[in-house]
């Protein structure tokens, strides 16, 4: 019997201290890390024999013959681009085939020899193109599903290839431990762990390989059911001290508005959290504030705040951007002041003087609220009498920081903000042992937003579209999925001759013609966060007109001024993102639009967005999603780059999660009674 995840991989021929090293870089150190990075894609291997069973969305395999030596040619920034033609045969036409960044792949193909390309094939106006193909020499015997393999770390994808077969290989007749319980594999009929590793790695058809995958999937889903069972039980038994009412309507009556009848009730919520006890201590307080964006979370916060600075405890609030922190210290400490309550704030761009002033302030025994981001975990402080934290749209935060946050929040009582809308069923099992309020009314008074479609050809009437909203004294958004264009898709667009997709510093430079004399601010993520400030600060004042922005402007930004948002490449984003992004505009009185630029003509990409189009609820656009696309996505945040889940992002079942749920509280009970 052999233990994969002991198995190192250094048992395997072929791999001697580099490789090690470059594997062990990526987190693979055993055998069943390598064998659980699985194909990233297959390609169907078998050779079409003419151009015209080629379209443009499909990638294809293609033996096509070198016709020209390769040569390699420069970028204007001086990288290099190897380029040659190769042609499947006489009749057929030439076809351009690009690597970028590969220079040494000059001496890898002949005139006259043939490769097996696969890849997609383009026409551009001076030919067809294939660019970055994958290849190999021609074996004979073609794989209908070659697995395709990420790089990690040094290693190219071939070379993880070859890794996983000599795996493969040496555990094929040997016993593996399995990692899920037998009756369980038994009850739900999943592989076992070395049949489903085979199935994925060596696939003999589509279903098999789903249903390897599918095994993954639920162990991680099982494993993640039964770590939530386990925390919320030590839990129910963790105490803190119980706070005693306070007078909350006399906070009430310092709000610059009336709060929504939602907000009342949540903040009723929070109250019974902290207040529940007769007794001198009580369970902490663990909840998830769910409310579309523009519901008002930061006035329920406050509220929460309220009742533990009254008695006499700290509070800390962590938003996840610098620009968010910032907004919440203004307004906290609007609403704050009338209390002679202190509001502080720490980011990363505190200067150590003044943090140290903080981290004193901290030790002393008076109520502060501190708001900050990540900054405020890397201090290392404990705070004196902390009575309440926390975190504002807390799925931006990292997987590292939400450890920190949950050792953090070991003691005091917590509360977490979330604008992303999640399917109950689903906010159930990702927030396990997190009791969960909704915030589910629009403060009064709030015009909807009204949201468009439209093609890239109809730009030109937007753009007179948003100056005059400009004219009427309002301000507006341009949200573009790029930065900058990437040498790889300029040059790819160079030779295409087709503008592709339109990136933030670009339109920047084009807006500010158009739109002038009005004034447009460039934001994106890779600039500093002071410029990031500075650009911010200034639109909220109002001396910036319109923004031209990518996602940065996503989480929290608050200019009720702002009537207009355009959005690019509408279908690059998640409706999740769309719907945050369309949440800063309809801040105010006057009434929004959004527009949804979109150059896709696919069935599937203008339903979606047409959906966004028609419904302004949170909750139903995500409903929609998971529909549509299944739990996947809401597991993966994929577009924000974090990855709590690895193999359960392309979960499309909606029963595998209650069937690893249920499977996990009966494996639990049975564990405990033994
Ligand atoms: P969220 O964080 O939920 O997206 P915010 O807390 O930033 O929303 O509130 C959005 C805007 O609505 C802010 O300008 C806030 O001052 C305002 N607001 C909040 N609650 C109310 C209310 N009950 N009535 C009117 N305006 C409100
Ligand atoms: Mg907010």
């Amino acid at each position: 019997m052999i233990d994969l995840k002991k198995e190192s991989v250094k048992t395997l021929s072929g791999v001697g201290q580099k490789t090690a090293l470059s594997l062990e870089n990526a987190g693979i150190c055993t055998l069943y890390d390598l064998l659980c990075r699985f194909p990233r894609a297959y390609e169907n291997h078998t050779p079409v024999f003419s151009l015209s069973e080629t379209s443009p969305e499909h990638p294809a395999a293609l033996i096509l013959r070198v016709t020209t030596s390769p040569r390699v040619a420069y970028t204007p920034t001086k990288k290099r681009i190897v380029r040659f033609s190769a042609r499947l045969s006489e009749k057929e036409p030439i076809i351009n085939i690009a690597f970028f960044n590969q220079p040494y792949l000059v001496s890898t193909f002949h005139v006259g020899e043939d490769y097996l390309f696969w890849g997609k094939i383009v026409k551009g106006s001076s030919g067809y193109f294939m660019f970055s193909p994958s290849f190999e020499k021609p074996t004979g015997v073609y794989n209908e599903m070659e697995p395709v393999y990420p790089s990690v770390s040094a290693l190219g994808p071939k070379k993880i290839k070859k890794l996983v077969n000599t795996a493969l290989d040496y555990i094929e007749d040997k016993e593996v431990i399995d990692t899920l319980p037998e009756e369980i594999l038994k009850e739900e009929g999943l592989f076992d762990i070395k049949t489903a590793f085979f199935k994925i790695h060596r696939p003999d058809s589509k279903l098999s390989c789903s249903a390897g995958i599918k095994r993954f999937q639920f162990e991680e889903l099982f494993n993640f059911s039964l770590l939530s069972l386990r925390m919320s039980e030590k839990e129910d038994l963790k105490l803190v001290p119980s706070m005693k009412r306070v007078n909350l309507e006399e906070f009430y009556a310092s709000l610059p508005f009336e709060l929504t009848g939602a907000q009342h009730r949540v903040i009723g919520e929070i109250e019974k959290d902290l207040t529940s006890s007769e007794k001198s201590t009580t369970r902490a307080m663990r909840r998830l504030v769910q409310g579309d964006v523009g519901s008002g979370k930061t006035a329920v916060a406050a509220g929460a705040m309220f009742i533990a600075v009254k008695n006499g405890y700290k509070c800390t609030i962590m938003a996840p951007t610098e620009i968010l922190a910032r907004q919440h210290f203004n307004t906290l400490e609007k609403y704050f002041s009338p209390f002679n309550i202190p509001v502080l704030i720490l980011t990363g761009s505190t200067r150590t003087s003044e943090r140290r002033e903080i981290e004193k302030k901290l030790q002393e025994k008076d109520p502060i609220i501190l708001v900050g981001t990540h900054a405020l975990f890397e201090s290392g402080i404990t705070p004196y009498k902390l009575g309440l934290v926390i975190t504002d749209e807390q799925h931006r935060f990292g997987v590292k920081q939400r450890e920190k946050l949950l050792s953090m929040a070991e003691f005091p009582n917590s509360l977490i903000m979330s604008a992303t809308p999640i399917p109950r069923t689903l906010a159930m099992f990702l927030y396990a042992g997190l009791d969960i309020s909704v915030l589910d009314e629009m403060p009064k008074g709030r015009q909807k937003t009204e949201t468009f479609l439209i093609p890239p050809s109809k730009k030109e009437r937007m753009y007179t579209f948003i100056k005059e909203q400009l004219e009427q004294g309002h301000q507006g958004y341009v949200i573009c999925p790029l930065v900058e264009q990437s040498e790889e898709e300029q040059l790819y667009s160079d030779m295409m001759s087709s503008p592709d997709l339109i990136s933030a510093e670009e339109n920047y430079a084009l807006l500010s013609k158009k739109l002038s004399p009005y004034k447009v601010g460039l934001l994106h993520g890779k600039m500093k966060p002071s410029e990031k400030n500075a650009v911010m600060e200034d639109f909220s004042k109002g001396n910036i007109d319109l923004v031209v922005s990518t996602t940065v402007v996503e989480v929290g930004v608050d200019v009720p001024n702002a009537t207009v948002m355009a959005i690019e490449n509408a279908e690059r984003f998640g409706l999740a993102t769309l719907h945050q992004l369309r949440g800063r505009i309809g801040r105010g009185s006057a009434p929004s639009q959004c527009i949804l630029i979109t150059p896709s003509s696919s069935h599937d990409a203008l339903e979606r967005l047409s959906f966004l189009c028609r419904s302004s609820n949170g909750f139903e656009i995500a409903e929609y999603d998971l529909e549509k696309r299944g739990p996947g996505d809401f597991f993966g945040y994929r577009q924000h780059g974090e990855m709590p889940f690895v193999f359960a992002q392309n979960v499309t079942d909606p029963t595998l999660i209650k069937r690893a749920q249920e499977s996990a509280k009966k494996y639990n009970k049975t564990i405990k009674e033994l």
